[in-house]
């Protein structure tokens, strides 16, 4: 293992952090958006492998990194959270490269941290779902917890404000990344995903589950990933009325379905060439959703009482910047929002030839409902 200095200065030294509202604070105020997905966001631009889903961009192309926490803060998110999803020493194994598990999980938080510091945003640290735990076998949850030990250290030290722990499939899992962050002093958002099967590893559901994770001290708990709003929102739902903290929700921006509850279970009957049969990951966009609905899932979510909002794999920032106006905030990127009265055929502005709204109502009619 590589030993580098810390990226970045302790807590005490980061600028403005004391005065600053942390995570608690925030979501005393009202609600806290936070944008996920990097992973799929970076495979679309072509920085980043589907399949092993190892956040190598982080030292092969910081700048890219760098550009997407921007654009997501600039779209209205909350949080900067470092780009250690799957950043952890079992992935880096798998690829054989765990030297540079120190280096890439150091510089994922500094930059991260770097753009927090000059927008003012929340940083967040980021531990999730090992690909190792099994119940039967206790090495394997000695060494899922010695990754999350060394994970959290070097978040703790690079001074984030509180850590996600995310995407856990076990509850046992997940309790042990509590016990982590908490030893370290830190704020936890710890989120289950839920799959088609709806228990956990561990054969317990994930509404107990959160419960759980609750008494055992988390400070948010809920669900990210898999889901999208169709069928995370029926076990959001009765999370909140179970437990006393605070909710999380980030789904997936895909229009799941009872019956295919997970972006997992899409096929597409218009493509017969998906190289595994199925869409996930890299063929979903037939099945996205719109800006619009998950500023919709966000809004209801919102009046159920979930605080703590998101969007998860796949996610834009254009559904970032509806979630954000749909609570009412106008982050930078609204000020590109659409505005189609100035559209050159379907606009009603009197700045546009009346010949072309003409034109327009001709040649574009509304479709027929
Ligand atoms: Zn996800």
């Amino acid at each position: 293992m590589t030993t580098r200095p810390p990226a970045s200065p302790g807590l005490l030294e980061r600028p403005g952090l004391l005065e600053r509202p942390g995570l608690l604070e925030s979501l005393a105020d009202g609600p806290v958006i936070c944008a996920e997905g990097y992973l799929f966001e970076l495979e679309r631009r072509g920085y980043l492998q589907a399949g092993p889903f190892v956040p190598e961009v982080v030292l092969k192309h910081p700048e890219m990194v760098r550009q997407l926490h921007r654009d997501f803060v600039h779209a209205g998110s909350d949080v900067v959270e470092a780009f250690t999803y799957y950043g952890h020493r079992e992935k880096l194994r798998v690829i054989g490269k765990e030297e540079l598990l120190e280096p890439l999980n150091r510089d994922a938080l500094a930059i991260a941290r770097e753009v927090a510091d000059e927008s003012g945003a929340l940083f967040a640290g980021n531990i999730c779902n090992t690909n190792l735990w099994e119940a039967a076998r206790p090495e394997t949850q000695k060494a899922a917890r010695a990754m999350f030990e060394e994970q959290v250290g070097w978040a703790v030290e690079a001074g984030v404000d509180f850590v996600i722990g995310e995407t856990f499939s076990w509850l046992a899992e997940a309790m042990a990344a509590l016990e982590t962050i908490k030893a370290a002093g830190k704020p936890a958002v710890m989120t289950l995903a839920v799959a088609e099967r709806v228990n956990l590893h561990d054969e317990i559901d994930p509404v107990e589950a959160c419960q759980r994770l609750a008494d055992a001290g988390a400070d948010v708990v809920g669900l990210n990933c898999l889901r999208g709003p169709a069928t995370m929102m029926p076990i959001v739902e009765k999370v909140r009325a179970k437990v006393s903290c605070h909710v999380a929700a980030l789904p997936v921006p895909y229009r799941t379905t009872p019956d295919t509850p997970t972006f997992y279970s899409f096929k597409d009957p218009h493509c017969d060439d998906l190289p595994d049969g199925r869409a996930f990951p890299s063929a979903l966009d037939p099945f996205a959703c719109h800006r619009y609905e998950m500023g919709a899932f966000a809004r209801k979510a919102y009046d159920l009482g979930v605080r703590y909002l998101g969007v998860c794999c796949g996610a834009g920032p254009h559904h970032i910047r509806s979630v954000a106006e749909a609570l009412g905030r106008q982050p930078p990127a609204s000020r590109y929002s659409p505005e189609m009265a100035k559209h050159a055929y379907l606009g009603t502005d009197p700045v546009i030839p009346e010949s072309y709204k003409r034109y327009g109502r001709l040649r574009h009619p509304p479709a027929r409902s």
